[in-house]
């Protein structure tokens, strides 16, 4: 019996490709996948809803501009960590494919955590094992078929409609969302989301990997041929030859097809490389117990792509994303140590240059926002510098956690200060250990002088 008679399919570009109907394996690489799907997935989920500090662990607040991450508040002056990170992500992501291959996809990506922990084992539940649901579904359409897709559809609209709103959630907050309280723009997005995950959850499947992910299609470009990847023992394996009478010179390979029928990208990995293959590790698990029933080591294991038992781990490509990786966390080091707890936006107050009273004191008025990050309340104390003699007149205030407040601030410098039309200063804001220094200038139309009067701009 060929693979193709097993109801798998041969790699292909055609959109259109056979339904792949998943044999379930229970070998170690199936185990991993759960250990690593469901946490990540249960992470994604939980997030929005746990509180810290008044508000969910992560909450992209777009309106505001602020992120919020376990308490902590991110604001727009904190863009250059998130440049960092986003650095960080993609180089790392460069790293781990040169070294392992896509083991990302196989084992992390949402794409197949979702399909494969979540909506693969849901609908065997409904369906039955994998040769009665090929065999329904090649059938006439009866009430028996009836009744279960209308109950797999319904339990993978609901799944999607979750996740979907979750992903929503990371904006608006779960409370918003699903209380009915969200604008039109963040429930028209939940609606879309869930129908297009929705889509892809019952018929794309693995065409997303192969057809629209483009992390796929740059993976050739990535890997080298050191990488580690799942490999056909090919030496060993051909010429195959089906069942316990094996011809004379017949390789080890018993063409039992199992390693197709599990695959979820529904490709035969004894063709070689093969851009479909998202290094899941299922095959090496089908084919363990086939090769141990005949006393052989399994046919299909990690290897490299050239097809070697071990790779060079230290080779250029990998010691130059290590130095790069080195850079950028050190980047984001660096810069996360010099961040603020507050943030400060210091302006002229519009319309005003300055105002000169009837004593000779020089006044600028000046308006200052400041935001709180941290985590406890704050009283900042603000003072300028490089004006001799220069009073500074601001309302006491005390910001709560993420508060956001301007105060007026008027700086006021005695007359026979002896100042420029224009003279820089710098406004100080300081919070406990941490200091902002904000750059600004001090206008004054004419020299400070003992004689009163000037003008008003
Ligand atoms: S060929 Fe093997 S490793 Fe690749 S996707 Fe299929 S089952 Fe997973
Ligand atoms: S599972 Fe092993 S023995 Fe069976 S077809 Fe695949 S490679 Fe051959």
């Amino acid at each position: 019996m060929s693979p193709r008679d097993l109801g798998a399919v041969s790699p292909g570009s055609d959109i259109r490709r056979s339904r792949v109907y998943q044999l379930p394996t229970g070998g170690f690489w199936h185990r991993f996948h759960r250990l690593s799907g469901i946490p990540f997935l249960a992470i994604y989920l939980l997030l929005p809803w746990i509180p810290v500090r008044g508000h969910p662990a992560v909450h992209v607040d777009l309106p505001d501009r602020r992120l919020w991450v376990f308490g902590h508040l991110f604001t727009p002056g904190d863009g250059f960590l998130l440049v960092f990170i986003l650095l960080g992500a993609a180089f790392g992501l460069f790293f781990v494919t040169a070294l392992l291959g896509r083991v990302w996809c196989g084992f992390a990506c949402p794409q197949t955590v979702l399909l494969e922990e979540v909506v693969r084992r849901f609908e065997r539940l409904i369906e039955g094992p994998r040769p009665v649901h090929m065999r329904r579904d090649a059938g006439p359409w009866t009430f028996d078929k009836a009744w279960r897709k209308a109950v797999k559809w319904t339990g993978i609209l609901l799944f999607s409609l979750l996740v979907a709103g979750t992903f929503i959630s990371y904006f608006t907050t779960p409370a918003v969302l699903w209380t009915g309280r969200a604008g039109g723009f963040a429930t028209g997005a939940t609606g879309v989301l869930t129908g297009l995950l929705f889509f892809d959850l019952v018929w794309f499947r693995e065409r997303f990997c192969i057809f629209i992910c483009p992390y796929a299609r740059f993976q050739g470009a990535l890997t080298d041929a050191d990488t580690v990847a799942v490999g056909y023992d090919r030496e060993r394996g051909e010429p195959r030859a089906p069942g316990r009478h094996r011809p004379e010179g017949a390789g080890a390979c018993v063409d039992c097809g199992r390693c197709v029928t599990v695959c979820p990208q529904g490709i035969d990995i004894r063709n070689g490389f093969q851009l479909e293959c998202i290094s899941c590790g299922l095959c090496i698990d089908a084919c363990e117990p086939v090769m141990q029933r005949f006393g052989q080591p399994n046919l299909i294991r990690w290897e490299t792509v050239d097809g070697r038992a071990k790779p060079r781990w230290t080779r250029p490509r990998i010691l130059a994303y290590i130095a790069i990786l080195t850079v950028i966390f050190g980047g984001f080091a660096w810069r996360l140590a010099r961040r603020h707890v507050v943030d400060v936006e210091f302006d002229r107050l519009p319309g005003t240059l300055y105002v000169v009273d009837d004593d000779g004191t020089v006044r600028n008025t000046f308006l200052l926002a400041l935001t709180n990050k941290d985590a406890e309340p704050l009283t900042p104390r603000i003072s300028v510098e490089g004006l001799p003699d220069a009073r500074v007149v601001v309302p006491e205030a005390t910001l709560a956690p993420g508060e956001a407040r301007k105060l007026p601030v008027s700086v006021e410098v005695p007359p026979g200060a002896g100042l420029g039309r224009t003279t820089p200063m710098k406004l100080v804001v300081d919070v406990g250990e941490d200091r902002v220094v904000v750059d600004a200038t001090f206008k004054s139309g004419a020299p400070v002088t003992s004689a009163p009067g000037g003008s008003e701009g």
